[in-house]
């Protein structure tokens, strides 16, 4: 065996993907069925963009997933990508700086965007209440990714270039020495020149050093879904656009939302990095009804005037999030046939097709085309 992917989600899809369409002998092995409800990878739709809020280091990443996105539908029938635009709903003031870093993008990349002010917003989004300092940044060509899609659509390809999948198999152990990686798991023992670690919000426990096992901090998140008053329409992915409300002077103000995919609801969440989870097989996945309702009145209320506080139903979800919230993508320190990719602190799967990629180079031509060195785990440990 040339290369053990460990985690078929998100990242291990794409990974696995990408190396089988090298011609690299590749086992992808997953504890459950991906795509499945227990990781980060589900809820059927994911932000994506190229105008990347958290850094320009991030924009080449977008870009690249795109072309793939449509490259794997164009080869599997699947719909990934919904370009129905997405929308920054900022304080201007406050906001300068990361519009400076999309400006910056926008050129590099030929992205299309529009600035709207307060009265355009109104004007084109009747369904948003803004404030008059509210300013909107709208990238026509970003929109959704359909989490559970691109990863059965990779999963397809994988297999249709030769790949293995083990699916309900558990990885136990992986030990690396010079000469090759062993991984254990519930049902075999496998040996590998190389092996790329995917597991998402499990990482952590298949790390044997403590102080690298500790950046990866797994936080649960819920995604709520709140029925549609008055027209539906009015919701539909043209008419309405996948957008950020962003609570730049106050924090706790920040949501994000979805046009509607199933005509009759919104799918609304934020990020919550309140409490560290010990474990994510311990992980509560329940949601109590006060949660959604809660949601709504400190969130929706006021802002979303056609979402009711109906919630059909919600769904918990986790983020692995490192320090600085950046990704980690690197070799292991010590352990040169040992990969990690951690992209997530929410903000991964839009750059999935594309570190899927760079991570087949790595394995293949040991290096890359896209810079990840803002990824390594140095920034950590220097
Ligand atoms: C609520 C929420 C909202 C998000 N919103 C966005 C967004 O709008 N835009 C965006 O770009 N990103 C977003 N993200 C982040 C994005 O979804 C993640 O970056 C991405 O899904 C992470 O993928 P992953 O492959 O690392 O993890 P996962 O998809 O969870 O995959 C890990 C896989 O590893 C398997 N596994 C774990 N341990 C083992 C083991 N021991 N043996 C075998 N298999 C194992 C698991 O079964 C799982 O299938 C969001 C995340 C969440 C949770």
């Amino acid at each position: 065996m040339d290369v053990i992917v460990v985690g078929l989600g998100a990242m291990g899809s794409a990974a696995v993907h990408q190396l089988a369409r090298r011609g690299v002998d590749v086992l992808g092995i997953d504890r459950h069925s991906p795509p499945h409800t227990f990781g980060s990878s589900h809820g059927e739709t994911r932000i994506t963009r190229r105008l990347t809020l958290e850094g320009a280091e991030y924009a080449p990443l977008a870009v690249r997933s795109h072309e793939w996105w449509r490259r794997i539908e164009a080869e599997t029938g699947a719909s990934v990508l919904t370009a129905c635009g997405v929308l920054n709903l900022a304080d201007h003031a406050a906001d300068a700086g990361a519009f400076a870093v999309h400006e910056r993008a926008a050129a590099a990349y030929d992205i299309d965007y529009e600035l709207l002010d307060a009265a355009a917003l109104r004007d084109r989004f009747p369904q948003f209440r803004v404030e008059d300092t509210r300013v909107g940044l709208l990238e026509p060509g970003g929109g959704f990714v359909r989490p559970e899609a691109a990863i059965s659509a990779q999963l397809e390809l994988a297999e249709r270039y030769g790949a293995q999948l083990h699916r309900g198999e558990r990885v136990l152990a992986v030990e690396a020495a010079a000469s090759a990686v062993t991984v254990r798991t519930d049902a075999a023992t496998y040996t590998a020149d190389q092996v790329v670690l995917c597991a998402g919000s499990w990482l952590a426990g298949l790390l044997d050093d403590p102080g690298l096992a500790r950046l990866f901090g797994v936080y649960r998140q819920v995604l709520h879904w709140f029925g549609i008053e008055g027209s539906r329409q009015d919701f539909t992915p043209g008419r309405f656009p996948t957008f950020i409300w962003d609570g730049v002077s106050r924090a706790d103000e920040y949501f994000y939302g979805f046009p509607s995919v199933d005509g009759a609801t919104v799918k609304v969440a934020t990020g919550q990095l309140d409490h560290r989870t010990p474990d994510p097989d311990t992980l509560d996945r329940t949601v109590a009804p006060d949660e959604a309702a809660g949601f709504h009145q400190a969130m929706i209320s006021g802002r979303l005037p056609g979402v009711s506080a109906r919630a059909t139903r919600s769904q918990v979800c986790m983020y692995t999030v490192t320090p600085d919230e950046a990704f980690v993508i690197d070799r292991l320190p010590g352990r040169e046939r040992v990969l990690v990719a951690s992209p997530c602190s929410g903000h991964g799967f839009k750059h999935s097709a594309a570190i899927g990629e760079a991570l087949a180079e790595l394995v293949t031509d040991g290096a890359t085309t896209l810079d990840l060195t803002p990824f390594a785990f140095g920034r950590f440990t220097r």
